[in-house]
């Protein structure tokens, strides 16, 4: 926990960090120590993580990184964080990440964004974090306080949440691990909610081993969120290793999308040849409805986002702006405590909600999410044991370089993790090669709803 805590003081400039709690580190690490020396040792035991800004600690300050919860402390701890403490995991402090983690680089949040400890070559920028050359780049989004912390060790693992990407886009940015679990396998009591019906909870973390080991703590029934599913949680750390001798693998050609990379398409290739090699079959397979996924999304994520950001009235929580009466305090307070990108989904969301369009947009959206869903049911029926495509279309990109004259341009980031949310599944990013530049590019594998360890067999065959 003190070489971690002294690691984060070296690297603020990476801005990973939006809060330290090193008294809260030391003590939970102290009382840690005595369960030791009990010889009461959890499964995590001593384990210094970091927690992204999105998730409730009771009594530490909790923000979304948005303006609108600057001061609020909750009464409250999220039950994935619970589960941790519960194991004996130390928290060293809050990560950070895009405002209510609406965003694909980190740079919406209203902290300075968390910077990626990696960097493109070839260019006159110096110094800075770490004092290393080149363009600073984005540690991907949402959760990029999570993925920087965790490539640049200033946590041992880090929690994340996943609406339409923010656990495996900022993995497959940092060449880390991260994995989104089925939706229902992890409680999301007590993390802000983005999009309830997308979001879940999972952790970014050096290794596939080290994600399965963390995982098993996040995961469980959980009476406070009844999307939450009573299933057995399995020992993950034991799918890690496992042979992939007959499995087989689909490659879905949709996904071959207009412009991708050379490097991305090598990428992809080599990752299919090591897991033929290792002995699984390896068959192309066809998911329609790909090209609806994205546009859908943007639909959907909005609609639930305008309805769950509803409750930031400067009442209730967090920020409050005094107006000449209630409906000018509801206005002033929203007006100063959302950021653009925020305001834009809660404008999005309300639109396509609105009596007129609600048919023409969101009820069609929903039709589509389920057509998308049906896709990966036929190819699991086929016999298909995981899916396999790229994470993302580039390596990451600079900051600043991405969104700022055209949103869409950031969302086509999403392209091949939205899917994965909007029919429910299990997927994980798995560092997989390098760009020409040196830059992590990572592969994500897609699998049947609740088979999670057929995810981790397969990743640390890639890894
Ligand atoms: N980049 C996507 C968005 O902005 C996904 C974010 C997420 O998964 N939280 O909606």
């Amino acid at each position: 926990t003190k070489a971690y805590l002294g690691a984060m003081e070296k690297a603020r400039s990476l801005n990973a960090y939006v809060l330290e709690t090193p008294d809260k580190a030391l003590a939970m690490a102290r009382a840690s120590d005595e369960r030791i020396a009990k010889g009461e040792i959890g499964p995590l035991e001593g384990i210094p993580l970091g927690v992204k800004d999105l998730f409730c600690t009771k009594g530490t300050r909790t923000t979304a990184c948005s303006k609108i919860l600057a001061n609020f402390v909750p009464t409250y701890e999220s039950t994935v964080t619970t589960n941790l403490w519960r194991d004996g995991a130390v928290m060293l402090g809050k990560l950070n990440n895009d405002e209510f983690a609406m965003g694909s680089s980190n740079e919406t949040s209203c902290f300075p964004g968390a910077i990626n400890p990696w960097r493109r070559k070839g260019s006159n920028v110096s110094g800075g974090a770490g004092g290393v050359e080149g363009t600073y780049l984005v540690p991907g989004g949402s959760s990029g306080g999570s993925s920087s912390a965790v490539a640049a060790h200033l946590c041992a693992g880090a929690t994340a949440t996943d609406t339409g990407g923010s656990i495996r886009q900022p993995a497959a940015f940092t060449g880390t691990v991260g994995i989104k679990p089925t939706y229902g396998r992890v409680s999301r009591w007590g993390v802000v909610a983005f999009a309830s019906s997308l979001d879940q909870a999972g952790p970014i973390a050096r290794t596939v081993l080290d994600t399965a080991m963390l995982l098993r703590s996040f995961a469980g029934a959980d009476a406070k969120d009844t999307t939450c599913v009573d299933l057995p949680v399995p020992d993950y750390a034991k799918a890690v290793g496992k042979s992939v001798k007959g499995m087989t693998i689909g490659i879905p050609r949709e996904y071959r999308v207009d412009g991708m990379p050379p490097e991305i398409e090598k990428l992809w290739e080599e990752g299919a040849a090591i897991l033929k090699d290792a002995g699984a079959k390896i068959v192309e397979i066809s998911l329609p409805h790909t090209k609806y996924a994205l546009p859908a999304y943007y639909i959907v994520a909005p609609a639930e986002a305008s309805s769950n950001l509803a409750r930031y009235d400067g009442v209730r929580y967090g920020l409050r702006v005094p107006g000449k009466d209630i409906t000018d305090l509801y206005e002033k307070t929203r007006a100063a405590g959302f950021g653009k990108e925020v305001k834009r989904r809660i404008m999005i969301g309300t639109y396509v909600l609105s009596a007129g369009y609600y048919d023409a947009y969101y009820v069609r959206a929903q039709k589509l999410r389920t057509l998308i869903k049906k896709d990966f049911e036929d190819a699991y029926a086929q016999g298909v044991d995981a899916i396999l495509t790229p994470a993302t279309p580039s390596a990451a990109f600079g900051i600043g370089e991405k969104g700022s004259g055209d949103p869409v341009e950031m969302y086509l980031n999403d392209v091949f993790t939205v899917t994965v949310n909007m029919a429910g599944l299990p997927g994980i990013a798995v560092p997989a090669g390098l760009d020409p530049q040196g830059l992590p590019l990572g592969l994500q594998l897609i699998g049947r709803a609740f088979d999670e360890e057929t995810l981790f067999s397969v990743a640390s065959v890639i890894e």
